[in-house]
């Protein structure tokens, strides 16, 4: 068990890990031990521990990983994934959390190999007018890591061939509406697919839709 000074130092964000893993898998966005959260702290991240089912984790068992490896003892060890979540805080500053999931239609998208291209203008949430589909490499690994960087180049999710999806946020909360979405967007293509394929938008209108998103729903009040 983490010494109680280590779970008050981050008690907030911790108790907001858990929350957003209940959240996931309310949603039906995971199942079992699958899948990762992290988020950004002072000089590192904290991150879900490997294979503890989200039901059963605790503030405590969140571990705290710092980016000079000084990690504090005695904690849980981390997700297995820590290698693409530390990358992504690394190289993206804007980025405040990271989320990893099995979600069942990005996940079956991505055994395709597929990314999800503009078959629906919602697709720009993500900030780019494509979801890519980062290359296989085995769950765990340095590689998987770059493979995930370079495949969120430009945007704020992508799909993992024969994995899932990762998505990325300023907060948690953030990713986790992005996560909904990304899975409702791979869910509509799946069915376009399967209903005789989408009519794709153009990189023109793509653009257009990109720019309207810079103000879409802000209220003056
Ligand atoms: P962890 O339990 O180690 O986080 O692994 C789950 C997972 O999804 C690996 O890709
Ligand atoms: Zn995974």
């Amino acid at each position: 068990m983490l010494p109680r000074h280590l779970v008050m130092t981050h008690l907030k964000l911790r108790e907001e890990i858990i929350r957003i893993t209940r959240a996931i898998n309310e949603r039906g966005l995971n199942e079992g031990t699958s899948g990762n959260v992290s988020a950004r702290v002072d000089g590192g991240f904290l991150i879900t521990p490997t294979g503890v089912r989200y039901d059963e984790m605790r503030p405590q068992d969140i571990v705290l990983m710092r980016t000079d490896g000084a990690n504090p003892p005695g904690q849980l060890r981390p997700s297995s994934e820590w290698y693409f979540h530390r990358a992504i805080l690394a190289a993206r500053d804007d980025v405040g959390a990271v989320i990893h999931a099995h979600s069942p239609y990005a996940t079956a998208l991505a055994c395709t190999g597929r990314g999800i291209p503009a078959f629906h203008y919602m697709v720009a949430v993500v900030g780019g007018d494509s979801i890519h589909c980062a290359p296989y490499a085995t769950f765990g690994t340095v590689e998987l890591s770059v493979n995930v960087v370079e495949a969120l180049d430009g945007r704020r999710a992508c799909l993992l061939a024969n994995h899932g999806m990762v998505v990325i946020g300023v907060d948690l909360q953030g990713a986790f509406r992005l996560a909904e979405e990304v899975e409702y967007l791979a869910k509509q293509y799946c069915i376009a697919l399967a209903i005789g394929g989408p009519i794709l938008l153009d990189a023109t209108e793509m653009q257009t839709v990109l720019e309207k998103f810079q103000d879409y729903g802000k209220q003056d009040l």
